[in-house]
């Protein structure tokens, strides 16, 4: 790993302690980029690994989480700094599907090109003043006064719903749509992954860092208290953003997620074949399925398939409740559900709901003299845009403590 040399710092700040809370990806990233800048003294304080995890079993890889990354240019320098190889999916990762009319019917999902194909927003140019979302305002309220017709709305909303979860009566348009609107280096390549999976590419970020001398510390909650020398940041889930911060987040809603990868004979597979497909509400509470054998080769052994459920983590908390998961399955798609291996996964407070309560917290939060927040919940969406925004908010940071002194 290099150490960027055209920011300028003086000798002194580079000696200044960094204190991240959170070992997820959004505190690597932060480590990494306060590490490039010169710093010497980082620390990361961390309650055990992130969401991103994955099991290497006898079957092929299987996520525990995420299963890919939208590329960036800052991905693509990130991957390559730490010489890591990645792989694209395969050319069916184009074919997404929605769940319309009792069967999987194609659709441009990519949230971008969902947007782009509601001919009434092809009308209004997304640079068009009226289309920027208001303070406030829901994504419902947002659509209504923007899109106009049912069936678009309906559309829009299924995709937005794959990306940003369950209810878009509650969701605050500003927080999801906003970067829509904002002038970004657009280098998306598509999606990415690792041979060994999206676990693999933490591991090697985490051995990089130690190596480097970034301090890695378990700490037991009650033991973590701010370190008043030095720079703090934030990286935790908000529900869990430790006890010494004046803020109060634990009022910010985050929704559960299960996700089960069954691997199934290739005669019993979905009757269609690339990303996967999204479902609208249901009862059962699926909300999509992946594909994954479809889009990397190493997901499943030769003549078998592997397939990565979603569903609502209130309904599915234990893999002995899947069994109207393998119903839907197979009344909707007309296919055996027998399968020889499933692996369960139930994430207690996965997402935080980008909700107009989140907004109104993000704008009330209490600035504090040295302490800064970074991660899902504070309006980055995604592992890519974690790792695009993390150099530019590190050098926030410095100006910000540069201005105080
Ligand atoms: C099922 C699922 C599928 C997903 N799929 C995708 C996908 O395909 N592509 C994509 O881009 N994104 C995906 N995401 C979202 C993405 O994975 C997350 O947004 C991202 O990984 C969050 O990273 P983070 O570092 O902010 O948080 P986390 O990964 O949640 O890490 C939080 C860290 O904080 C630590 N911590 C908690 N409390 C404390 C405390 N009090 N003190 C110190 N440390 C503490 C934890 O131990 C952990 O290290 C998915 C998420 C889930 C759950």
């Amino acid at each position: 790993m290099k150490h960027n040399t055209s920011v300028s710092i003086s000798k002194n700040s580079l000696r200044l302690p960094i204190h991240i809370y959170g070992s997820g990806i959004s505190g690597l990233v932060t480590a990494y980029n306060f590490y490039k800048l010169g710093f010497l003294d980082i620390n990361i304080h961390t309650r055990g690994r992130g969401v991103i995890q994955s099991l290497l079993t006898e079957d092929g890889v299987v996520e525990l989480a995420a299963n890919s990354i939208l590329q960036n240019t800052e991905v693509t320098n990130l991957l390559n700094e730490f010489e890591i190889e990645y792989e694209y999916y395969s050319s069916l990762g184009k074919k997404k599907y929605i769940f319309f009319g009792e069967k999987a019917v194609r659709w441009p999902l990519s949230f971008l090109e969902t947007f782009k194909s509601v001919p009434s927003l092809i009308k209004l140019s997304l640079k068009s003043q009226k289309m920027r979302p208001k303070e406030f305002e829901t994504i419902d309220e947002w659509s209504k006064r923007t899109i106009g017709s049912l069936l678009s709305e309906r559309l829009f909303k299924i995709g937005l719903k794959g990306i940003y979860g369950p209810n878009t009566g509650d969701l605050s348009a500003s927080l999801c749509l906003s970067s829509l609107f904002e002038k970004r280096e657009e280098a998306s390549k598509g999606s990415i992954s690792f041979k060994k999976g999206m676990g693999s590419f933490i591991k090697v970020l985490e051995n990089e860092l130690s190596l480097s001398g970034v301090k890695f510390h378990n700490i037991d909650k009650d033991e973590v208290q701010n370190q008043k020398n030095g720079i703090s940041v934030i990286c935790t889930p908000a529900h869990s953003v430790p006890s010494f911060i004046k803020n109060d987040f634990s009022k910010i809603d985050y929704h559960s997620i299960s996700i089960v990868t069954y691997i199934h004979k290739e005669e019993d597979r979905l009757p269609f074949k690339g990303f996967g497909c999204l479902f609208d509400d249901n009862e059962e509470g699926v909300l999509g399925v992946i594909l994954n054998s479809d889009l990397f080769d190493n997901r499943a052994l030769k003549g078998s398939i592997s397939e990565t459920w979603i569903l609502k983590g209130d309904i599915y908390k234990d893999e002995y409740s899947l069994g109207p998961v393998e119903k839907f399955r197979s009344d909707k798609f007309k296919v055996s559900s027998s399968y020889s291996q499933r692996y369960f996964k139930h994430w207690d407070k996965a997402f935080p709901v980008y909700s107009i309560a989140l907004e109104r917290s993000l704008k009330d939060i209490k600035k504090e003299s040295n302490i800064y927040f970074f991660g899902n919940w504070t309006g980055r969406i995604g592992i890519g845009r974690l790792i695009e925004e993390s150099p530019k908010f590190v050098r926030e940071i410095l100006r910000d403590m540069s201005n105080k002194r």
